[in-house]
Parts: C-alpha cells; structure tokens; sequence
C-alpha cells in the first residue's frame, strides 16, 4: 500500500465521444506502463455504455488503474446506445462536468491509500478540466486527439474570422467555387484551401456553437502547461515545427496505441460491442484483397448516399467488409437496398461494429473506405493501408487533404456520392497504376510510423520526456 501511495497519479479526462475516448484510453495505459497510479474518468452515460458493450471486468480497472465518472449534462435520452449529439455535448460538458470534477479530485485526494492527485490531462474540447486542475495547485495539460495539421486548423478559426474569410457571406458560398480559395499563411500549412480547414467554418452565422467553441477550445490551449497530440513528427513535420513555436511544450506521442499493449489489453473503450467474426471471414480471403468501409461513430448519411455506396460496392466486384452502425443514416434505421444484399452475399460481409484496428492490419485488407476521423486515418497509416476519403465533418476534410495530397496515400470521393465513382475509384485503388504509387506510400508511412514509436523513435523520445514533465512539474 506505502508504494501505491508513492506512484504519481494521473486523471485523464476524454471528451465522452469514442474517437477521444480511444486515444485518451490508450495515453492512460502508457502512463500506467512507466509507473503511474491512474484514474480515468468516462462520462457517466458512457460508463454505462461500456458496461454493457464490455462488461463489468472492464470498468474494475486493474491494479493502480481505476475508473470514475462525472455526468455530462445531458437529458436522459431514453435510449441509451447512440452517438450523442456533438454541439450539445460541448456546451453541457463545460457548463455542467466542471463542479463534479472539480468534487471528484478532492475526493481523490483524499482517498486512504491512493496517492494524491499530480496531474490532469484534460481532453482538448475539455478544457475546463485543465482550469480546474490549475486552480487546485494541479500540473494541467491537454490532449488533442485531433491531428496536429486539425489543431492548426483549429487555432486559425480566430484569424479567419479576423481576416473576413468566415463566416461565409451567403449559403451559396457553400457550393459556388469560394470554399477553393487558397490560404497560404497558416504556419506550416503553406498549401491548403478554404475547404481543408476543419469544416466548422462552413457556417453564415457569427455565433455557430461549433465555430466558436472549437475555436475558443484550441485558444484555451494556451493556457495549459503542455499540449500533447497523438501523431508523429515525420507524418506532419512542418505543422508540427510550427506549433512548436508557438506553444512552449508540444508532446507528439503517436500512435499512441502502440504504447498502449500491455498487461491491461482487457480493457477497452470501444462503445458499441464489437463482433468480432469478421475477422474468421477475413481470414478466408486473398492477401490486399478485400474493401474494408466503415465510417466511425459519429458520421451519417442520407438514405441515397448510403444506397449509392451499396451499389458502387456491388458494382466494383470486389470482397468488402462494411460495418454499418444502426444510426449511421440520418432519422432513420440503416436499410440496405434488398437486391444489394442478395446480390454481394458471396463476396460481401456486413457488421455492425468491428475490432478496427485488427481489421485494419489483416493481411486481407487491400483498402480502406473511410471518413478520414483522425483515429481511423492513422490506423490505416500503421496498417500501410490506402485510402479512399469521404471526410463527413470537423477536421476530417484536413486529414483527408494530408492523405491525398501530402502523403500521397488516399483519393477522395466527392461529397455528392455516386455509384460510378465509388466502382471507378475501388478499381483504380486496388488495380490501375495509383493504387500501385499509393500502396507504395503507404508502405513507407508503416515503417515510418514504426520507427517513431521504436526505440530512439521521436515519439518514445517525447513520451519519456512528457513523463519526466509530469514527474517533475517542471522541465
Ligand atoms: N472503431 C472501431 N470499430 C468500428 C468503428 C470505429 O473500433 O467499427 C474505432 C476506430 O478504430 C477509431 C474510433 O473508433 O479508433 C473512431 O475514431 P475516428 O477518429 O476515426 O472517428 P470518429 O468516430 O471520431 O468520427
């Protein structure tokens, strides 16, 4: 028990949305691995939801890893399985999970046996965790889970404004070529348009609760004692070299899952139950042959879009795993058109939710589908999978612009879906001559993702140093 309550004890908080609980997930473990006692605390809606999804094993935690919740605010929804809505979610975290958190660290630091509270990383859209911390006396940093080329992005919403970029003078600006204006001035951006930037700007009203906070979240940042961010520094040299003149310290840690295998591989933080017999399917297939689609937590669709994939998937001719969440298409259940199913039941596979990151380094993987969220587009840079990108919202429209343009390791598939585009990109993908360049890139990107997280890579360089920060309070 004495050393117990020696182990410096880190809270980490996550936005309560899948693609921050992960990193934050696996960020906590990687702290647990170099000695810290850990509590990680989950919105009490998700903490409901991960019992259900993974049980209650999951949620004992382990030894010096402990799990709490605080509520988000909300109204009880009534159903209890489902993405929650984002905006919402933003602006009832900050005003309502403050005054439990800052409850839950004092009781915490009173706990008999555990080991007071040393630090706090709070999610970057969470930042009044990061104020709570500070005013307790606690050393307070934050995460963006966000790529860093997406945090920059972020941080220019202020400047867009300024400058009379955004918000957008009409809703045709939407449409009418404006969104392809160049913006050369960002730091460490030099070649990207109106479009690249997180999508929030996409908006006519100067008091969109998105624009703002997102804006106002990335400001915050400022404030914290360090900003760290689940990338590598090759991937995003440039951004990276730029954000780190403006903020004193900039821990690149990613990919973060790496760090993260260990003694405490049960637990997880996937939302949905995953099925996991997908993977016997994959099993069955050709090496690089299969279509892998899915779309994240959070993205959805118009009933016509999603029937425009199926029949792309159906006309391409190749095997696919598509995993389709229940709430995936707009106001209503995810149905398939009858002759789709009946027509790809040879070569196709659906679920509903997937052990992701296993599918992706699958030898049968060929390509991914996908809305370019930041976890899944570097999971697919680990795997040295290609992409083809149909970014839905915030800063996936940047990853995917990093993706085709910058890595040279995606293609994008416009916004207005089609069948034929979908047929014509899966078969220039796996067959014509890009997907060779692209598989190529990719290739490269894996063992460049492997060696940052090797020994002497740049981010087990930036771990220790973040722990050693954390340690002392101080560099
Ligand atoms: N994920 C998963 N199984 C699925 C769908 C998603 O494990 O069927 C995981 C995926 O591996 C990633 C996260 O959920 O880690 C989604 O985060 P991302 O940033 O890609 O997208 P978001 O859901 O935030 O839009």
């Amino acid at each position: 028990m004495s050393s117990e309550k020696a182990r410096p004890h880190a809270v980490l908080i996550p936005q309560p949305a899948q693609g921050h609980v992960t990193p934050m997930l696996h960020l906590a473990k990687a702290l647990h691995a170099r000695g810290f006692h850990v509590t990680y605390v989950n919105s009490e809606y998700n903490h409901r939801r991960l019992l259900r999804s993974r049980g209650p094993d999951t949620l004992a935690g382990a030894d010096g890893f402990r799990f709490e919740a605080v509520p988000d605010g909300l109204p009880e929804s009534g159903n209890d399985d489902v993405t929650q809505d984002i905006a919402a979610l933003c602006l009832s975290t900050t005003e309502h999970s403050a005054a439990p958190f800052m409850d839950l660290l004092v009781r915490l630091n009173s706990t008999p046996g555990a080991p007071p509270v040393s630090c706090v990383i709070a999610d970057g859209v969470m930042s009044f965790a990061q104020r709570v911390a500070e005013e307790m006396g606690i050393l307070g940093l934050v995460f963006w889970t966000t790529s860093a080329c997406g945090f920059m992005g972020y941080l220019h919403f202020a400047e867009l404004v300024r400058r009379g970029y955004v918000p957008l003078k009409d809703e045709c600006d939407l449409t009418n070529g404006y969104l392809d204006t160049a913006i050369d001035w960002i730091p460490g951006m030099p070649d990207i348009r109106l479009k690249d930037i997180p999508s929030f700007i996409r908006t006519t009203d100067p008091n969109d609760i998105m624009l703002n906070f997102d804006g106002g979240e990335a400001q915050n940042a400022r404030k914290a004692r360090g900003v760290i961010l689940n990338t590598f520094d090759a991937l995003e040299q440039d951004v990276v070299d730029a954000l780190r003149r403006i903020f004193p310290r900039v821990y690149t840690v990613g990919p973060l899952a790496t760090f993260a295998r260990g003694e405490l591989g049960a637990i997880g933080g996937n939302l949905w139950k995953e099925d996991t017999g997908c993977l016997g399917w994959l099993d069955t297939q050709q090496p690089g042959s299969v279509v892998y689609v899915n779309f994240g937590s959070i993205t959805v669709m118009t009933p016509a879009q999603l029937a425009e994939f199926a029949w792309g998937l159906a006309r391409c001719g190749r095997q696919f795993l598509w995993v389709i969440r229940p709430d995936l298409v707009s106001g209503e259940n995810a149905m398939l058109p009858e002759d789709f199913v009946r027509d790809t039941r040879e070569r196709g596979i659906l679920a509903s939710w997937c052990p992701q990151e296993l599918v992706l380094s699958h030898p049968s993987v060929g390509l991914f589908l996908t809305h370019c969220g930041w976890n899944s587009t570097l999971e697919s840079v680990c795997a040295g999978v290609p992409m083809l990108c149909w970014p839905f919202f915030a800063e996936q429209p940047t990853n995917c612009r990093y993706v085709c343009s910058n890595w040279g390791i995606g293609m994008e598939i416009d916004s207005n879906v089609s069948r034929e585009e979908v047929v014509r990109l899966v078969c220039e993908a796996m067959d014509g001559e890009r997907g060779k360049v692209m598989r190529a890139k990719a290739a490269v990107w894996e063992e460049k993702a492997k060696e940052a997280v090797g020994e002497g890579g740049s981010s087990s360089k930036n771990l220790d140093e973040l722990v050693k920060f954390l340690l002392a309070g101080s560099d």
